[in-house]
């Protein structure tokens, strides 16, 4: 099953009387199950296709759906929703609620979803990222790269049928940018998900099934 489709997509930007093409006329899918990474310059539209991607904004022209399933065209009230219960959203910017221990941004996600809170599922997270120590620090307590792999445990334990992760590992040492994509290929695999990466990082690609290289807005296949 499509994951995620895009029918013709693209997206414009306007800058006084230019017009900005950030991302081009695109047709893309990813099934379930597979691993894509995007890798491409600065300033080339890959956030501006990730986020498309998680509805965060609209499409310009085309059409995204997400299970076979209307998505872009939805009412914003219905894209949240369905974002909610379909999507992990990984971001640079690792946005976490400075009042709660690491422990406790997990379990944010049990409060809004009136779930029981699952103390094991956080506690293999939290062991996988290497951070199991930090469950009772602030976020102002740990470091950049601590923090981030908190945003990444968060994502992951609401088990999303979708990840999207723009650049996951920017601030993360060579070691553990390794120990994330590794998990998240994982987490792929084994739970039948559907995962997109954003990176410049070269060296992360192998653990992925298909590479896509972004240029001035055009997404291309990587051959070899
Ligand atoms: P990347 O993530 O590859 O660095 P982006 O998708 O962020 O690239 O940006 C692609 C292009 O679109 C850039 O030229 C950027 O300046 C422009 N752009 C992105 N978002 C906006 C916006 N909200 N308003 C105007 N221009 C934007
Ligand atoms: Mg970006």
């Amino acid at each position: 099953m499509k994951a995620i489709e895009f029918l013709t997509v693209d997206k414009q930007f306007l800058d006084g009387d230019t017009t900005i093409e950030a991302l081009k006329p695109t047709n893309f899918s990813v099934e379930k199950g597979q691993f894509v990474a995007v890798i491409g310059p600065s300033g080339s539209g890959k956030s501006t296709f990730l986020t498309l991607a998680g509805g965060l904004q609209t499409p310009t022209n085309g059409e995204v759906k997400i299970n076979d399933e209307a998505f872009s065209q939805e009412s914003e009230k219905q894209r949240s929703k369905i974002r909610f219960a379909e999507i992990g959203f990984i971001l640079q910017a690792s946005n976490l609620v400075p009042f709660l221990t690491v422990e406790k941004q997990l379990y944010l996600v049990d409060k809004v979803q009136k779930e029981k809170a699952n103390v094991d599922k956080v506690n293999e997270l939290l062991t996988q990222l290497g951070i199991e120590h930090l469950k009772k620090k602030y976020p102002d307590e740990i470091s950049g790269g601590e923090r981030q792999r908190v945003a990444i445990a968060r994502a992951l334990y609401n088990d999303p049928s979708i990840i999207l992760a723009d650049e996951p590992t920017a601030s993360l040492d060579s070691d553990r940018a390794f120990e994330v994509v590794k998990i998240l290929a994982k987490e792929t695999k084994e739970k039948n998900k559907a995962t997109i990466m954003v990176t410049h990082d070269q060296r992360l690609i192998d653990y992925c099934d298909e590479v896509f290289i972004m240029k001035d807005g055009v997404l291309e296949k990587q051959t070899s």
